[in-house]
């Protein structure tokens, strides 16, 4: 558990070239904080170019698809990000569970085929507001780490979990202090479960509304590793005052 705080900023469907200059911003930046690992997730298009106006922090995709290649009418493997110049994807996003019906499995076998294909991965889960509502937050979150997790040998170093609870990506809501505690901890005693002693080590990002002001209090809490940024994360100075805030 000794590892380095990992603040992600993930761009969503946000960005053309006019966003390099961000990258190359927040790249720069990263420098004066040898203490925290950054990267960023840009839009697929974006990747390539990122990786070239970036020297020091992580660049990564934001999905990808569960095969190498094939008939997949606009989709993206693994190996064309590793191609592009990524070091590791997100899976699992709850913008992809929602919106393209992503199941456990299939974010299992993406998370496979990323690892299969070299990079890192964070894999997402988290619950809706309904969820929390009635109680089943924990529960939700344990069947989607279950289900969704790579296994096999030597993949533990290689994967990040992100705690999103889907009610607080973009609302500015923030689960309390204590709940974001609760559910990190539940998260760690399941990744052990799963991994053995390794799981100690895999990070635990929270997800969900990170901003300059609330960054130190989460990244305070026992098993909050890093951070998973959504809107703060699309200029370099509203990431950069969350990556010092680490
Ligand atoms: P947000 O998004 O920081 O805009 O809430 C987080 C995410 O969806 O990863």
């Amino acid at each position: 558990m000794a590892s380095l705080p990992y603040i992600v900023g993930n761009w969503k469907m946000n960005g053309t070239r006019a966003m390099l200059p961000e990258a190359r911003a927040i790249d720069r930046a990263a420098a004066r904080f040898p203490k925290v690992q950054v990267a960023v997730a840009p839009p697929a298009t974006l990747i390539y170019r990122t990786r070239e106006a970036a020297e020091l922090i992580g660049v990564g995709g934001q999905d990808c698809h569960t095969q190498e290649s094939g008939a997949y009418t606009g989709d993206i493997s693994a190996v064309m990000l590793k191609d592009a110049g990524a070091d590791f994807t997100i899976v699992g996003h709850s913008e992809r569970r929602a919106m393209h019906g992503e199941t456990d499995g299939v974010v299992q076998a993406k998370a496979q085929a990323a690892l299969a294909a070299g990079l890192a991965v964070i894999v997402c889960v988290g619950e809706t507001e309904a969820e929390r509502d009635a109680g089943q937050a924990v529960a939700v979150v344990s069947g989607q780490i279950e289900g969704s997790l790579p296994r096999g040998d030597g993949v533990v170093e290689k994967v990040s979990v992100a705690y999103e609870p889907v009610w607080a990506i973009g609302t500015g809501r923030v689960p309390s202090i204590e709940d974001v505690a609760a559910m990190h901890a539940a998260i760690r005693e399941q990744l052990i479960a799963i991994y053995g002693a390794d799981g100690a080590g895999v990070r635990i990002l929270y997800g969900g509304s990170v901003k300059a002001e609330n960054a130190a209090e989460l990244l305070a809490v026992a098993n909050v590793g890093g951070a998973l940024v959504g809107g703060a994360s699309l200029t370099a100075e509203s990431f950069l005052a969350i990556v010092g805030a680490a």
